[in-house]
């Protein structure tokens, strides 16, 4: 007479049924704003892992199919990967040899038909559209904030700007158009372009600042600015205007510049005639040209490589070539510059006074000089 057995499960078997109720426990809890093509993606590994391997549609279809939603979700698929995705999924959910294949396969149809609207959004424009805008690779939505990729140290980037929370929009490229960690236009372009006339004319510090611009409000600078600066006299040398004009805005074109002739980064209004050169001091021209005009001797120091030359200067108790007392006056103008932005509202021209950093004809202008450092970071 046999005996009846009943099993009870092994400490081993008991943690794998606690894990399958975790596993089911944190899909029940998946983040707001997850993105559906990653979510297919997922489950789809998940029962990947689950093959026996006795068929092929399983064993290498499955991950043939991970393969290439992979690629929608990084950016590497085109329209026709839509396609063999779909083409595959059937395949495998007719062929499969039991549950486990076919059913992980039929779920990636599902999401095909469900979400095919966010697969397109991922090939076409790189952007995720389910409940969320952000580029590819997709970043989950923590319900506790920490989304932050793990190969960004976000306290460090941050540095003395004020703690907000992490949003994949302000990287890389775009801090530079937030008021808490860029200034605009200005502050990337003004270091190659504006130099070249503080340079060539010894312009000094502006005594007096206007800006007019498109809208802007407490997180984004404006798209567009037009910015006007006076300059003093200078010992023999007279006041100068500067206008400065970006994104997209033009300064007015004077009546000596011909028809046809395209503006250039900057452009010099002389007496008897123009100059006007690209960034950097670009390929400088004479308007009207000359013909037989011989150039100034150069007589800057034109060093290889500004790294070796700052080097260099420190050894040699020397003026680097790019001294810091002329990148000081471009990053007080380059600033200033965003000072008259947001005193757009304030309707005057500010008058400054660089000796004391101070705005002359308005003491409320002269809030925007003072920073409030992150806890932890001071100057
Ligand atoms: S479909 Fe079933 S039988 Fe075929 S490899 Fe997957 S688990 Fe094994």
């Amino acid at each position: 007479m046999s005996r009846l057995k009943i099993a009870t499960a092994n400490v081993a078997g008991q943690t794998v049924e606690s894990l399958y109720k975790d596993l089911e426990r944190m899909i029940i809890a998946s983040p707001p704003g997850i993105c559906p093509v990653d979510l297919a993606l997922n489950f789809l590994r998940l029962c990947h892992a689950q093959t026996c391997g006795k068929c092929v549609p399983c064993r290498v279809g499955l991950g043939q199919l991970a393969n290439l939603i992979s690629d929608v979700l990084d950016g590497r698929a085109d329209m026709n990967t839509l396609d063999t995705i779909e083409k595959l999924a059937k395949d495998i959910n007719h062929s499969a040899d039991c549950a486990i294949g076919y059913e992980a396969a039929g779920m990636v149809m599902r999401g095909l038909e469900g979400f095919k609207d966010d697969y397109i959004a991922h090939i076409k424009t790189g952007k995720c559209t389910y409940h969320i805008t952000q580029p590819v690779p997709c970043v989950a939505l923590c319900p506790a904030g920490v989304d932050i990729p793990s190969n960004l140290n976000y306290d460090v980037w941050l540095g003395p700007a004020p703690d907000k929370p992490y949003n994949p929009e302000m990287l890389h490229f775009a801090w530079r158009g937030l008021w808490d960690y860029g200034t605009g236009a200005m502050g990337d372009m003004g270091a190659h372009t504006f130099d070249a006339p503080i340079w060539a004319l010894n312009l000094g510090m502006p005594t007096k600042i206007q800006a007019t611009s498109t809208p802007y409000n407490k997180d984004y600078l404006p798209q567009s600015e037009c910015v006007t600066y006076e300059f003093p006299a200078r010992g023999n040398m007279p006041p100068v205007k500067v206008t400065w004009s970006d994104g997209g805005i033009k300064p007015a074109r004077p009546a000596e510049l011909e028809p046809n002739r395209q503006l250039r980064e900057a452009l010099y209004i002389g007496d008897k005639g123009l100059i006007m050169h690209g960034t950097h001091g670009a390929e400088p021209q004479l308007i009207p040209e000359r013909p037989g005009f011989v150039a100034p001797e150069k007589t800057l120091k034109r060093p290889s490589n500004i790294y070796v030359d700052f080097i260099e200067a420190i050894k040699e108790g020397r003026k680097a070539a790019n001294d810091f007392e002329v990148s000081a006056k471009l990053t007080e103008i380059m600033l200033l510059t965003n000072i008259a932005v947001a005193a757009q509202r304030l309707d005057l021209t500010l008058e400054y006074d660089a000796e004391n950093m101070r705005i002359t004809n308005c003491p409320e202008a002269n809030d925007y000089f003072h920073y409030e450092y992150r806890k932890g970071w001071s100057l």
